[in-house]
């Protein structure tokens, strides 16, 4: 059988859905004390994809450590 494969939501480029791959849901996260991640409940479908890669990069140039140009990896 074939791996799936999805376009990724910030490269374009073709995402292998196995694990490591990133999936884009929408769900219900209950507050708690401690906040941080929660289990979300009633997870919906996958609305987009995403390299691992891709995610750790939106992570470091939304805290800041990098900056948002062209030139990646
Ligand atoms: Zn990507």
């Amino acid at each position: 059988m074939a791996k799936e494969k999805k376009k990724c939501y910030y490269c374009d480029d073709y995402v292998e859905i196995s694990v490591g791959a990133y999936r884009k849901v929408s769900g219900w996260a209950q507050i708690r004390e401690q906040g941080g991640s929660n289990s979300l409940a009633f997870m919906s479908e996958p609305e987009a994809w995403a390299h691992s890669a891709c995610i750790d990069r939106q992570k470091q140039i939304k805290s800041g450590r990098l900056k948002q140009t062209e030139t990646l990896f």
